[in-house]
């Protein structure tokens, strides 16, 4: 029997890019580093990490920024929302929690760059911290 994938939506604050990401119990990573929090211009982001076949553009286009060697951003060029990210070698792609229509979908399950969180943010779960990156395959 064929399990279920859950498809996930999400889009830009304005409309003009809408997606949809397929996943089951993905990881999902508090990323603390400070290249995301330019980036988005929150203290913290949140990201899902998918197989790059399990997400869809499905409306609009996205203009992109390559900000560091690891990593290309892509976000709607109408509101500037960031809406995901891609790496060089196609492991995954990272979809922002923040643009998910339904963010009680998910769960987070770690956090990376912890070196790098601001000392007045605090967390008090119990997830794995990593001082930078986390593995993707947890
Ligand atoms: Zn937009
Ligand atoms: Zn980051």
């Amino acid at each position: 029997m064929a399990t279920i994938v859950p498809v996930l939506h999400g889009g830009c604050l304005c409309g003009a890019v809408r997606y949809s990401v397929r996943c089951d119990e993905p990881v999902v990573d508090y990323c603390h580093c400070a290249m995301c929090r330019k980036a988005s211009g929150g203290v913290v982001s949140a990201w899902i990490q998918v197989p790059p076949a399990d997400f869809t553009l499905t409306h609009g286009t996205v203009a992109d920024h390559v900000s560091s060697e690891r990593g290309t951003r892509h976000f709607c060029p109408r509101c500037g929302a960031q809406l995901y990210m891609t790496d060089p070698d196609g492991r995954s792609v990272g979809v922002t929690v923040g643009t998910l229509d339904d963010p009680e979908a998910i769960r987070p399950t770690v956090h990376g760059w912890d070196s790098s969180r601001p000392s007045w943010l605090h967390i008090t779960d119990d997830l794995p911290r990593y001082d930078e990156a986390p593995p993707y395959d947890l």
